[in-house]
């Protein structure tokens, strides 16, 4: 926090936080959601902490999209090549390569702006899991978010003719937090990966995990990957945007991201990729045009003849309306500076996390006294270990209707977060369009929603304290 006592901020310290941030001209280059559009009650913007499920529309974004459809509708075809706003749609991407690069930390080479997450990390797994009768399972953190769970299971399948169908079944290795703990230790990471270490080909994981928040010690885990001559791949849906990405200094061999998140570029929008350069994809590739050398690739030649780098495993021509949306965010990131845009979410996140630990509903430790209570616990660790993302359980645990009762009420007050079944309710203030004083606001309406489903008596106690041990 920028000022560090202890005393919780009221709302007039924060607007003057505000008032004091470096960073504060850029909200107001975002369209910030409507409290009644997004079904709640009252006039005015959302509290929107939702930037790590869908990033805001900025407003350089709807210009440019306007323009696209402009051009689409007066200049058609021809857009492809002449431009009036010099972004002809043949070449939509070269402007984002330097930006995204500069992003995840790698060279402009290794780097390309293509499809979608899930397409991405089956077209790279086609490449760089090549298994062996010996060397053929996958890392695979249990929890992780379903998408990669049902893509890294189904490649083991694709190799009938080298894995024993017992070695299919056996092929992927889920890890899982210690009993009662809700996140991975990186010893134990480390732990799984040695016990295994003849029989990995790949490890693969979160920069940032979607449920939990987490941010997971990649400068730790690669150099233990590549000591037992498996390779390392990240998905950095939550990362990109969020934390600080260095893919070339930690060494991942390959990495997938979506930009529809901290990114902004609108629903569904285009991902990306990381392949190291001179990571060996044993002749192995799934080709198509747009993987093909650009200075050749209209020349429409029967042999596919590959662009070197990621590039290379492109397949289609680029989306281009959802390439100019990422764009408009990566330019203004480009123009604060990602470091000093790590120093405000850090207090942004760090001033909720202050809230949310000052509240009685807080119950960091469960004990048989206070076990059936209603409150919340944080799953997040603490910083470092995490990014914008404070993820919190709904307690009582093994009460499964009491969050979408608090998540509802967060919706109606003008709270927007998401939440994840059963218990989890996910916040993100997000540095380019959050301030200080939403988190006050937020805070509050969190707190309300506690006390209406306290005081509402919708939940009863159902075991007598006093019956039970005193411990
Ligand atoms: C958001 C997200 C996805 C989404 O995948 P798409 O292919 O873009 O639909 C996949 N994996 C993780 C970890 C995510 O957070």
């Amino acid at each position: 926090m920028a000022n560090s006592t202890d005393k919780i901020p009221t709302i007039d310290d924060l607007i003057k936080l505000d008032q004091d941030d470096p960073l504060n001209w850029t909200r107001d280059e975002f369209e910030i959601p409507n409290i009644k559009a997004c079904g709640g009650e009252g006039d005015g913007g959302a509290i929107y902490f939702c930037g790590n499920s869908l990033g805001l529309l900025s407003k350089k974004a709807r210009k440019h999209m306007i323009e696209e459809l402009d051009v689409w509708s007066t200049s058609s075809v021809t857009g492809h090549f002449s431009h009036p706003h010099k972004r002809p749609w043949k070449h939509v991407d070269q402007p984002l390569t330097p930006h995204l690069a500069k992003l995840v930390g790698a060279k402009e080479s290794e780097v390309a702006h293509s499809s979608t997450l899930t397409s991405n990390m089956h077209n790279l797994f086609t490449s760089f899991y090549r298994p062996t009768i010996k060397r053929w399972k996958i890392v695979i953190e249990k929890g992780s978010f379903p998408s990669d769970w049902y893509a890294v299971h189904s490649h083991p399948k694709l190799h009938e003719a080298v894995l024993s169908p017992q070695q299919i079944d056996e092929a992927i290795i889920g890890l899982e937090p210690r009993e009662g703990e809700d996140t991975l230790r990186t010893e134990d990471i480390l732990k799984v990966i040695e016990e295994n270490q003849d029989e990995i080909a790949i490890v693969w994981l979160p920069l940032v995990q979607y449920y939990t928040g987490q941010l997971f010690d990649i400068a730790t885990i690669s150099p233990k990957v590549h000591s037992i001559g498996a390779l390392l791949g990240l998905d950095m849906a939550h990362g990109i945007g969020n934390v600080e990405c260095k893919l070339n200094e930690w060494d991942v061999d390959f990495a997938v991201w979506c930009t529809y998140k901290y990114l902004n570029s609108g629903p569904a929008g285009i991902g990306g990729f990381y392949v190291k350069d001179g990571l060996d994809n044993g002749g192995r590739r799934l080709a198509g045009w747009w993987g093909n050398d650009s200075a050749t690739r209209f020349q429409m030649l029967p042999e596919f003849n590959p662009t070197k780098g990621a590039k290379g495993y492109q397949h289609s021509c680029t989306p281009v309306f959802s390439s100019i949306p990422l764009l408009s965010t990566l330019e203004l990131i480009n123009k604060i500076g990602f470091n000093k845009m790590l120093k405000k979410q850090k207090d942004l996140t760090g001033l909720l996390e202050k809230l949310l630990k000052s509240s009685k509903y807080y119950k960091p430790f469960l004990n048989t006294k206070n076990q059936n209570e209603l409150g919340f616990k944080i799953l997040t660790p603490e910083f470092p270990f995490r990014g914008t993302q404070l993820s919190i359980s709904i307690l009582p645990e093994n009460n499964k209707e009491i969050m979408p009762k608090i998540f509802s009420r967060l919706i109606k007050n003008g709270l927007i977060g998401d939440e994840r079944y059963p218990n989890v309710i996910r916040l993100s203030p997000v540095v380019l369009y959050n301030k200080f004083e939403e988190i006050g606001k937020a805070f509050k309406i969190l707190e309300d929603a506690f006390k209406a489903e306290e005081d509402g008596k919708e939940f009863e106690n159902e075991i007598d304290l006093d019956m039970i041990s005193k411990d």
